[in-house]
């Protein structure tokens, strides 16, 4: 492989193209919302804007072509959500959370669920959502727990030639809908098997819309993604046909670790995006202000030496993203380890380079006229979303070192 991270004339057009609707749509879709009391009221605000996104096109770019989408890989959604992302997280966040909630069908599907549960999605109209429901109350990152650690809690049980689903979830991206009655797409992860290992007894079902029994609780009031839902909700008897079983029977959990691959190397990139905005503006900053002083602040090498180093963390950050991207597009062997990186420095720099920034910007920087509150509030939740770091990645990491087999030098290609 060589090595050029040159882009295609075909991806440069997909950069601008993305940057050109950040700017025309998203930038001014935050005042609409953020003074919002609610966040079910912020969300709701969001529509026209997450509506003119589908109308774009975009979710179809998220959409594998052999599944009748326009996707052409995962460096290509990078390169996209990196421009979405810096311009507005909660929005962006609501299509690539309904991505991850189709991304069960998409690797584990059969035609037949992809042609049927796919359809809305590939339409460039109305306001689809789907949600990958796996976190539950009482937290979920020993979902792969064997007893008596509880596991998965949320059941599904044949009856006829039905799935009856009971259980509670929580944080899920756009669960609920516009509506409180449920997205398009659900894709549950839950107990089917009678016996207690996970490994064999965890499955993902598709459950559609419209349903009786999902039973909202209430609307997270989250620190950052103001204009996102994240519902806590409950399954009360909630059906689906047998059918809609996503892949084996018991090979659930082996189907949501494949889902958040993917996922892991583009939250390295969201990390990119936050940043980023924040370099702009305080790079601006520091060429033009002078805070009562002879030269602009740009002038003095502590200044100078701050922002060096932010962009220099930016652009690793972004390196080891689209490599990730590119080992899963490739199905490298070292693809996992990649994109657990990826997700771990991109999302840690995130909170560590916009707070280096801030210091640079000063006082003025804390004033919520400046983006740094909104980029902060929404890098806090990569460290701990899409598995959190302490609890899910860097446990995949250690069971990674741990094995015989383990190549150091396989993620270089040099094994
Ligand atoms: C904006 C947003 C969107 C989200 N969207 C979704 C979604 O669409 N679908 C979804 O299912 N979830 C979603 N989540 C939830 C998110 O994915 C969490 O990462 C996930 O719930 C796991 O959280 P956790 O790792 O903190 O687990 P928890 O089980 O809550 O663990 C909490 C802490 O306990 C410790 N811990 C627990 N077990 C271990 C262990 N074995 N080893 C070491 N430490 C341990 C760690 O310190 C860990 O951080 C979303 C969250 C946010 C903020």
């Amino acid at each position: 492989m060589a090595i050029d991270f040159t882009l295609t004339p075909g991806q440069r057009e997909l950069q601008l193209a993305s940057r050109a609707f950040a700017r025309d749509v998203l930038s001014s879709a935050r005042p609409v919302y953020e003074k919002l009391p609610t966040p079910e009221e912020r969300f709701l605000a969001t529509k026209p804007a997450y509506e003119a996104m589908v109308a774009a096109g975009f979710l179809r770019k998220c959409i594998p072509a052999p599944a009748g989408g326009e996707n052409a890989g995962l460096i290509d959604m990078a390169i996209m959500a990196e421009e979405l992302y810096s311009v507005n997280a909660s929005i962006t966040l609501t299509m690539l959370g309904t991505v991850l909630g189709l991304l069960p069908i998409l690797i584990g599907g059969t035609p037949e669920q992809c042609g049927r549960l796919l359809e809305p999605f590939l339409r460039k109209s109305g306001a689809p959502l789907a949600g990958f429901c796996s976190s539950e109350p009482g937290g979920s990152a020993n979902a792969a727990s064997p007893p008596p650690g509880e596991g998965v809690r949320t059941t599904a049980k044949l009856h006829d030639d039905h799935w009856v689903i009971n259980g509670r979830k929580k944080w899920v991206s756009s669960a609920t809908g516009w509506d409180r009655k449920g997205a398009d797409v659900l894709c549950v992860v839950c107990r089917t098997g009678a016996e207690t290992r996970p490994e064999t007894s965890v499955s993902i079902i598709a459950v559609e819309r419209p349903t009786p029994g999902i039973m909202f609780e209430r609307a997270i009031d989250a620190i950052g993604h103001r204009g996102h839902l994240t519902p806590q909700f409950g399954f009360e008897n909630v059906r689906a046909p047998r059918r809609n079983l996503i892949g084996e029977e018991g090979g659930g959990l082996a189907l949501s670790s494949a889902s958040f691959t993917g996922t892991a190397a583009l939250v390295g990139i969201f990390g990119v995006a936050l940043m980023r905005a924040a370099f702009e503006f305080s790079l601006n900053f520091a060429l033009t202000e002078r805070r009562g002083g002879i030269h602009p602040i740009i002038e003095h090498q502590a200044v100078g030496y701050a922002l060096a180093d932010a962009k220099m963390k930016i652009e690793a950050a972004r390196y080891l993203s689209w490599r990730a991207c590119h080992a899963v597009d490739t199905q490298n062997p070292a693809a996992d380890e990649l994109a657990i990186q990826a997700k771990i420095y991109g999302s840690e720099m995130a909170v560590t380079v916009i707070t280096d920034l801030m210091r640079v910007v000063g006082i003025d920087s804390y004033d919520n006229e400046l983006p740094f509150g909104e980029l902060l509030q929404d890098a806090l939740a990569l460290p701990i979303f899409d598995g959190g770091n302490m609890g899910i990645r860097r446990r995949q990491l250690h069971t990674m070192l741990k094995r015989r087999e383990y190549d150091p030098l396989l993620a270089s290609g040099a094994a």
